[in-house]
């Protein structure tokens, strides 16, 4: 079988593999708090589980993930390691550029953790400007709100951060990283003057996870994940 993940090739099969893959997947997760109950780690196994599922149906290739993103919002928890945008889109811009060289046919910057989404979305638009690449591509897991009515908990806090959402897809991807016997519900109330100031999380969230992870099973999680690779495949298939 051709092997999807590019840090188990050795250079000649990467040399075949970039040129024949309709796509190269490049994941950006956090090394973020996750609450009381879930592993710093989360962003970077879900985002590379992602990847890997969509490369098997794509004939993809997935890079070795970016283990550290913009967590501004959460950088005071303990375990929280932030880059700033402009850190990032170096790193981001830098990997791209070495991939262009070896032929690449198309690159798809996957966001583990939607904090690093907007630098995903400049670093895009910059290598339009400087370098007329247009095969660089960006994917934020914005789940199908319409799967919403899977959850239990009170919304919007159940789709946030570390909540009944994302501690239900980490059972999926791993169990073993998740401690439900910790988890704790928390309901913060987002202070009215965010919309008009830059708030982090430590001025308002005591726990770290939003809602009541208590709630997550695998099933519903599985429901989130195949709903996001089904996008991420259709884009890769259908789109570019
Ligand atoms: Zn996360």
């Amino acid at each position: 079988m051709k092997k999807l993940y590019v840090g188990e090739m050795t250079r000649l099969e990467f040399e075949q593999r970039i040129s024949e893959a309709k796509c190269v997947i490049l994941t950006a997760g956090s090394c973020e708090q996750h609450g009381y109950h879930m592993a710093l780690d989360t962003d970077n196994e879900l985002g590379h589980y992602l990847a890997m599922e969509t490369a098997r149906r794509t004939e993809s290739i997935v890079m070795p993930n970016i283990n550290y993103g913009q967590v501004w919002s959460a950088r005071k928890f303990p375990g929280s390691i932030s880059l700033s945008n402009d850190t990032l889109k170096a790193v981001l811009k830098e990997i791209i550029l070495s991939l262009e060289s070896f032929g690449a046919r198309n690159i798809l910057l996957l966001a583990g953790h939607n904090g690093n989404s907007q630098a995903m979305k400049d670093v895009a638009r910059e290598l339009v400007n400087s370098h007329n690449l247009h095969n660089v591509w960006y994917f934020q897991q914005n789940n199908d709100k319409s799967l919403f009515r899977y959850l239990e908990a009170e919304m919007p806090c159940n789709c946030v951060h570390a909540g009944e959402l994302e501690t239900s897809m980490m059972l999926v991807v791993r169990p073993d990283l998740v401690d439900l016997s910790k988890a704790e519900p928390d309901f913060p109330k987002l202070p009215p003057e965010a919309k008009y100031r830059p708030v982090s999380w430590d001025e308002y969230i005591t726990v770290g996870s939003y809602g009541d992870p208590s709630l997550a099973t695998a099933e519903k999680g599985k429901i989130f994940l195949d709903s996001l690779i089904d996008e991420l495949v259709h884009l890769i298939n259908d789109i570019m």
